[in-house]
């Protein structure tokens, strides 16, 4: 049996939406902007899937934009607030230090174009606090972005209270949402922000298409310029068989977050009792980052003595797939910039694991994992002491 607990990285999709992709494919084809019936066809699809993704954040559906991702969503709202708002003369923006690189190297990039860029630290718990918001956030803010939870800990951010401090300088305000959408019911009006970013892939919905709600009346320039596509908003042909997926994914996120006896609920329990039981039975073993107001699906644990990679390598082996932090930076052997910022010392920044789980993890799931990780511990800890011990 196969473990997959990498669902941050990427979930499997739904049945319905890989039929939903498939059919739309084969049946569907017209381009959106016809007006003839083919077009027509085409548009209904998106109307359906904007309104899906609109449900799932609390949205109008004329305030979505698809886009390639969560990738594009953020980079749009980055750059097209900087960009509409730089003749007012705010050229200062703000993020926290635990972003994804999406946005942490939109805003690198920005920077090198002259925008005054702050970076928010965090505490040990990986939260970003309000306070440290409104010492960074001036009269020359046009942008404030933190995540609503962070991909690598799953800690969830107190996003309306971020919001509000950074309206109050009159700045606007961006959630990354990709890690809660689907994990989280989400209204973009209790959370008081003005732009938000969705992925499908990370809400079983297929790779290549995410969205970004823009609260209506944001001053936004477009990031793709072109047709008349999206309201002006994102130009280009939309990829309308991979926006079926996302609709259809977003509508049964939506469903089975607000169904009693939630997938969240089964979630925190299985994640809950990987976590427990990695902590009881493996010795040196930590949590990293808040343990109460997470996303219900992920932990983050590091082990003390023992290389992260060459875990998750031995795990691998063993047929259960784990991560060391966020997909885009794993491979690359670079020590978490998310557990750098919490003040985590090197050794507990690369000794630590990301166990992430989703709709189809199980009871048994667990127990593999659960009776597998102690002796590849020991294993690796022994191999470790005995190249430690070696004479010079
Ligand atoms: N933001 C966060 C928090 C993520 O975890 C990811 C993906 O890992 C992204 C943005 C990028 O999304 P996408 O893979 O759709 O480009």
């Amino acid at each position: 049996m196969r473990v997959y607990f990498d669902y941050n990285a990427t979930t499997p999709m739904h049945a319905e939406s890989v039929e939903a992709v498939a059919r739309v494919s084969r049946d569907i084809f017209g381009n959106a902007s016809s007006v003839h019936h083919f077009g027509q066809q085409a548009k209904a699809v998106l109307d359906e899937a904007r309104s899906a993704a609109a449900m799932l954040v609390g949205g109008d559906p004329s305030e979505i934009v698809f886009t390639s991702g969560g990738t594009e969503a953020d980079n749009f709202a980055l750059r097209g607030a900087a960009e509409a708002l730089e003749p007012t003369g705010r050229r200062h923006l703000v993020t926290s230090a635990i972003e994804h690189e999406a946005v942490l190297n939109t805003l690198k990039a920005l920077a090198r174009r002259g925008w005054e860029t702050t970076l928010v630290p965090v505490d040990q718990t990986g939260v970003v606090s309000p306070e440290h918001v409104a010492e960074a956030v001036t009269d020359r803010t046009a942008l404030v972005s933190v995540m609503h939870a962070n991909n690598e800990i799953g800690t969830i951010q107190p996003v309306a209270q971020l919001a509000a401090v950074a309206h109050a300088r009159g700045a606007l305000f961006h959630t990354d949402a990709v890690q809660s959408a689907g994990k989280l019911p989400i209204d973009v009006r209790t959370l008081g922000v003005d732009l938000l970013a969705i992925s499908a892939h990370k809400f079983n919905g297929p790779k290549g298409a995410g969205a970004l709600w823009i609260k209506r009346g944001t001053r936004m320039l477009a990031l793709l310029t072109g047709g008349k596509h999206e309201r002006n908003r994102r130009a280009g042909t939309e990829n309308v068989p991979a926006i079926a997926g996302l609709g259809v994914a977003a509508r049964l996120a939506a469903v089975m977050l607000t169904s009693p006896g939630t997938e969240a609920a089964r979630l925190t329990a299985l994640r809950n009792r990987l976590e427990d039981d990695i902590l009881r039975l493996v010795p040196g073993t930590a949590v990293n980052g808040a343990r109460g107001a997470r996303v219900p699906n992920t932990t983050n644990i590091s082990f003390d003595r023992v290389e992260a990679e060459s875990l998750l390598i031995a795990l691998d082996l063993e047929g259960i797939a784990v991560s060391t932090g966020s997909a885009c930076s794993s491979g690359t052997l670079e020590p978490s910039h998310v557990l750098r910022a919490m003040g985590f010392n090197a050794h507990r920044t690369q000794n630590s694991l990301r166990f992430s789980l989703g709709l189809f993890s199980t009871e048994a799931e667990v127990d593999r994992v659960v009776a597998t990780l102690p002796r590849l511990v020991e294993k690796l800890r022994g191999l470790t002491q005995k190249v430690g011990s070696r004479p010079a």
